[in-house]
């Protein structure tokens, strides 16, 4: 029979690359809960109109990306392929601003989107990002870049740059669309087809097409900066003080738009160095009119989201990832048949005393067991032969540095973990050292 393999642009996530991410996962976690940001899950798939509401029409996510199918009631869903909109709805859904005006959310998520695969470009993929729902201060705009920040200088990761740009606020943008519109105009015919349809609908996306002619022409284009409402204006500077007194090193870059009208203020994207063409880490901005959008009250809010593939990635070219492979701390190795059932006990014993256990379940023999042991990077080797567990003892040995002893069973999990103490404080040393640089 045929195998049946994953579909295109997914993947499997295999040991030890599964603790990779865990290493990545945890470290994102306790660096979103030192700013106070709670987690948040919303269902793998919502109501297709969400993603045209909260996304907007125009978007390539929403025009061709989208995984989207009737369920058997027919109403049209789509699996996610973003998480501001989802979150937004959850808020809007239960009322969050209710109970505390400002909520601080994270997700740690997958999400999908039918694009062409290649490296760094999946269809199933995953995001980290955060949220701040109600606050419209420059603050909530700086909190939002400075935890990405310390997310990846926590990994250890400094080969990216900050861009940032703003996209003003309704007003500016009206008037900015005009201003860019009559300046594109005797440039209409040399634009890409596609950009000649987002001068009419959408044409600040003109600013960050890829084309080279497009980009060509653009290149002097008026600056959205320089046509900001003096609100939206003293709102940017604010930020970049800001960013200025955290030591935060930035670029503005102009072509950096958002084309969506609820999309408002700062925009920022985190671009990495070594990734190839696929380099956008992640990416944020403020979104005030969202949350009317999905038919809910008037919510400033900002956030960001960012790809965890192209962070592994980018870890990974920078040889940055810590030994994370889980190894037992020890192999339960057991001669006959007659030990096994006790030796099984006692690994229950152990486990439950917090110690990471392994036994044989191929019924091999001692000197296998032995093989397997060191094949699965085991610190300790508990010989439990019959004669050793009649006498109610085993043989310990240190598969480090090849010592052995003989143990009583009464004291082995106190002597485990004795023995054990340095290597674990030594492994959390290379984490907070991996934290801290
Ligand atoms: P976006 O939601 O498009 O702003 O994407 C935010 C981040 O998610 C990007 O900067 C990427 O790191 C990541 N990302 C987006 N789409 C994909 C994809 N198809 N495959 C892998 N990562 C992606």
């Amino acid at each position: 029979m045929q195998k049946i393999q994953k579909i295109k642009g997914t993947q499997d996530i295999l040991p030890p690359e599964s603790e990779k991410w865990q290493f990545v996962e945890n470290t994102i976690r306790d660096i979103m809960h030192r700013y106070g940001y709670h987690e948040i899950r919303t269902p793998i798939f919502e109501e297709t109109a969400l993603f045209a509401r909260g996304i907007g029409q125009l978007t390539d996510i929403v025009s061709k990306e989208m995984y989207t199918f009737e369920d058997r009631g027919k109403k049209s869903l789509t699996l996610k392929p973003e998480g501001t909109a989802p979150v937004m709805r959850a808020v809007i859904e239960h009322s969050l601003t209710v109970a505390r005006p400002v909520n601080k959310l994270y997700y740690i998520s997958p999400f999908f989107r039918q694009e062409n695969p290649q490296s760094g470009r999946f269809r199933q993929f995953h995001q980290f990002g955060a949220e701040i729902i109600g606050s419209p201060m420059p603050e909530a705009d700086v909190e939002t870049i400075l935890l990405g920040l310390d997310i990846y200088r926590a990994l250890g990761l400094s080969s990216f740059v900050l861009k940032i740009n703003s996209v003003g606020d309704a007003e500016s943008r009206v008037n900015y669309k005009n201003v860019l519109k009559e300046w594109l105009k005797p440039h209409f015919d040399a634009l890409c087809r596609t950009c000649q349809e987002r001068y009419e609908q959408n044409p600040l996306r003109i600013l960050d097409c890829k084309e080279t002619e497009c980009r060509r022409i653009t290149a002097g284009a008026p600056k959205m900066i320089d046509n900001l409402t003096p609100a939206a204006e003293e709102h940017f500077r604010a930020v970049l003080r800001m960013l200025e007194e955290n030591d935060v090193a930035f670029e503005i870059d102009h072509r950096l738009v958002r084309g969506l009208d609820y999309y408002t203020y700062t925009a920022y994207e985190f671009i990495g160095s070594s990734l190839g063409a696929q380099n956008a880490l992640g990416g944020g901005g403020r979104y005030d009119l969202l949350a009317q959008e999905l038919g809910g009250k008037p919510t400033p809010s900002v956030g960001f989201a960012a790809g965890i593939e192209r962070l592994l990635m980018a870890l990974e070219a920078e040889n940055l990832l810590p030994e994370t492979a889980l190894r037992p701390d020890m192999y339960i190795a057991t001669p006959g048949a007659e030990g096994r059932m006790q030796a099984y006990k006692l690994a229950q014993e152990l486990r439950a005393q917090g110690i990471r256990v392994e036994t044989d379940l191929l019924g091999r023999s001692l000197k296998a067991q032995m093989r397997e042991a060191n094949r699965n990077g085991a610190r300790l080797v508990a010989i439990a032969g019959e004669s050793e567990l009649q006498a109610g003892k085993v043989v310990l040995k240190n598969l480090e540095n090849g010592e052995q002893q003989d143990v009583p069973l009464a004291q082995l999990g106190e002597i485990v973990r004795k023995m054990l103490a340095p290597i674990d404080s030594q492994t959390a040393t290379v984490r907070a050292e991996n934290r801290d640089s």
